[in-house]
Formats: C-alpha cells, sequence, structure tokens
C-alpha cells in the first residue's frame, strides 16, 4: 500500500499506446509512456496530486517558467532485470538534489513522499513500458515549473512539479572528440552551475554547436575566471586516469554533483584505487599526454553512463588517447554499474529500489 499526505488521483488512460512501442527503435527522448504524474503548488503548499494520461499542458502565454526561467530538471532511470523485476537507480539523490536546485531557483522543495509515491505509483502504472532490451531503460523525467500568468519580476507563487518517463534504447558509447573551451563559460563562481536548471543548457548550446561545426561532439568547459582549469565535458562530469589514479574535479558552486560521477568515485575506492578530486589544469593534462601518463578521459551522467573520449582538442592541437581496451578502467566501472542497476552484480550500498 502507498500512502502519502497528498492523495494521488488516477486517471487511466482509456486506450494504452504500449502496442505501438516498438523496442528496437527507441532512440532517445521522443516516445512517452501512458502517463503522467503532476503535483500543484499554491497559497505555500502542495495541493493536489494527480496521475492522468500523458497530455498536452494548458498554459498562459504569461506564464513565468517561459519568461525568467524558473524551470529545473532531473534525470534517472529504472531498469527491467532479469527476473522482470523493475529496478530505480538512487532515486532519493535525484529526490534531493531537486530540492538544492529549487531553494537556488527560488522555488518550493518537494517532500519526499510526494516524489517518492509519485514516482513509484506512476512507474507501478507503466511498468510494461520498462525496455527489456540490453542498455536499454526507461528514462525519467522529474521537472518543476513556474506557472503564474505574471509577467513581473519574482518568484511565482504558483508551480506544477510534474514526472514524465520515456523508454530509451541502448546509448552508443561511441568514443567523443571534445574541444577545450576557452571563450564560453557553462558557470560562474556563485552561480547556478552546481543546479539543473534549465537556462544551463540552453546556453550551452551555440558553443556547442560551433565546436561541432569544427568537428567535435562536444566541449570541455573551463573555470569561468581563467579558463585553465577543467570543469565538466559537455551535460557530464569529467574523469581522467593519469597513471593508475582516478582524478576527477571537485565539486564546488561551478560543478553539477553528478550521482553517476559519485558511484564511479565509490565503486573506483571499492577497487582500491587511487581517487583524486582536485583541480585539474589544462597545461597538466596536455602534459600528462606528452609523458603518456594520460591514459584515459571520460564523461560520467546518467543517459550514457560513461561517455569515452578519444581526442581532446586545445588552441589548434589534437590529442589523441590511447584506444580502450576491456581492461580500461572506464570500460570496467560501465560494466559494473550496468550489472547493479540490472540486479545482476551485488549493490554493495543500498544503490537499487524495486518499484
Ligand atoms: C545531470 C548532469 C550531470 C550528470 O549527473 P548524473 O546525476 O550523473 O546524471 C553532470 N553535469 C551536468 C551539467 C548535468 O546537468
Amino acid at each position: 500500500m502507498i500512502t502519502t499526505a497528498i492523495p494521488i488521483t488516477v486517471k487511466k488512460t482509456a486506450k494504452s499506446r504500449i502496442a505501438e512501442l516498438d523496442e528496437a527503435n527507441l532512440g532517445f527522448g521522443k516516445i512517452f509512456s501512458d502517463h503522467m504524474f503532476i503535483a500543484d503548488y499554491r497559497d505555500g503548499q502542495w495541493t493536489e496530486a494527480s496521475i492522468t494520461p500523458y497530455d498536452k499542458l494548458p498554459f498562459s502565454p504569461s506564464s513565468s517558467m517561459m519568461h525568467y526561467g524558473q524551470s529545473i530538471f532531473e534525470g534517472m532511470k529504472a531498469y527491467r532485470a532479469e527476473d522482470g523485476k523493475v529496478l530505480l537507480f538512487r532515486p532519493l539523490a535525484n529526490q534531493k538534489r531537486l530540492n538544492i536546485s529549487a531553494v537556488r531557483m527560488a522555488m518550493p522543495t518537494i517532500p519526499e513522499e510526494l516524489f517518492m509515491d509519485g514516482l513509484l505509483q506512476l512507474l507501478k502504472m507503466d511498468s510494461n513500458w520498462v525496455p527489456k532490451g540490453e542498455g536499454a531503460s526507461l528514462y525519467i523525467r522529474p521537472f518543476l515549473i513556474a506557472t503564474d500568468e505574471y509577467i513581473g519580476v519574482k518568484p511565482s507563487d504558483t508551480y506544477k512539479f510534474l514526472i514524465i518517463t520515456s523508454p530509451v534504447g541502448k546509448y552508443y558509447n561511441e568514443p567523443v572528440k571534445v574541444l577545450v573551451e576557452t571563450n564560453y563559460i557553462r558557470a560562474v563562481e556563485g552561480g547556478v552551475g552546481f543546479v539543473k536548471a534549465s537556462g544551463n543548457y540552453g546556453r550551452s548550446l551555440y558553443p556547442t554547436k560551433l565546436a561541432q561545426q569544427k568537428g567535435y561532439q562536444q566541449v570541455i568547459w573551463t573555470d569561468a575566471r581563467h579558463h585553465r582549469y577543467l570543469e565538466e565535458s559537455g551535460t557530464m562530469n569529467v574523469m581522467f586516469v593519469l597513471d593508475d589514479v582516478l582524478v576527477t574535479p571537485p565539486l564546488g558552486d561551478t560543478i553539477l554533483a553528478g550521482i553517476t560521477r559519485d558511484s564511479v568515485l565509490t565503486i573506483a575506492r571499492d577497487w582500491g584505487m587511487k581517487v583524486e578530486e582536485r583541480k585539474i589544469s589544462v597545461d597538466e593534462i596536455i602534459d600528462a599526454h606528452k609523458n603518456n601518463t594520460l591514459k584515459e578521459a571520460f564523461g560520467t551522467g546518467t543517459a550514457a553512463t560513461i561517455a569515452p573520449i578519444c581526442l581532446i582538442g586545445y588552441e589548434g592541437v589534437d590529442y589523441p588517447l590511447p584506444a580502450l581496451t576491456d581492461a580500461s578502467f572506464s570500460r570496467r566501472v560501465g560494466k559494473e554499474l550496468d550489472g547493479i542497476r540490472k540486479g545482476h552484480i551485488a549493490d554493495r550500498h543500498g544503490w537499487t529500489l524495486a518499484v
């Protein structure tokens, strides 16, 4: 039995679209399951919560999230285990992080029970949308938006919290070419780089487009002050293997505290690997490349888990990385994480939650 402080009213779809689901051609983020969760905030509290058929939302053109960007989100996944169970990976970490984003954006926080009850009830209803194929999963997008019909600048008084889900296919981990970005920036000290605010993504698109025109897939962001220290790879945290040490930038207000990042660091420590969370300058990486101590570079995030980097471009020079083998840390940790998430590798840290 699910109990909640706010009762969730349920309106089932009259006609499920599940028969149209082609598990062989899922792609990423274009197909949505039958239902969505939606909760309303007004008069200083969360009021109605419901699960309804996935559908368009009615919005006034003056809705404040469209004008001033009070819009935050999360990204997480549910997996189909071999025994058919549906497993979530560290959902409470997403709930906590959504609230960190909410506070920074002057938005109301989401109580744990509202988040978890909405999520679990939605996933129970749409559990047949969790795909079975290798590498496939149900991507879950919780998000919070400001809905006041008012174009004065102030925090909205009304909000909607929604959860939508999308079956997604295997993410091809083709190694990516990345360009160290030394003009545009993603985040500044005192800014919102540590939260999942929609605007962080909007601002990243143009520099990324320019990098793509030069033949790279992504940028590696550098610090706003000196363009000297590496921060993140696109919308993923970035990690390096230098000799046999795993190195990643420390958390702070310009770095998003990735749940994949934390999971990778935890597994590396479990394996007895030396881990360093510290500033990494571009010069250090270029020197390590020259000395052959730069073994691996990769991004970490929920969508791809591990995105290996095969080449780093910096000031007109391309620095290729060694080819990966099955002994490479990034491959091994990617396999380990996928195994834990699908329930066939021991979950020593209590990361998975059965729906
Ligand atoms: C979401 C996100 C990540 C990855 O976080 P995960 O919890 O691992 O998915 C990293 N960097 C940025 C900027 C992000 O928005």
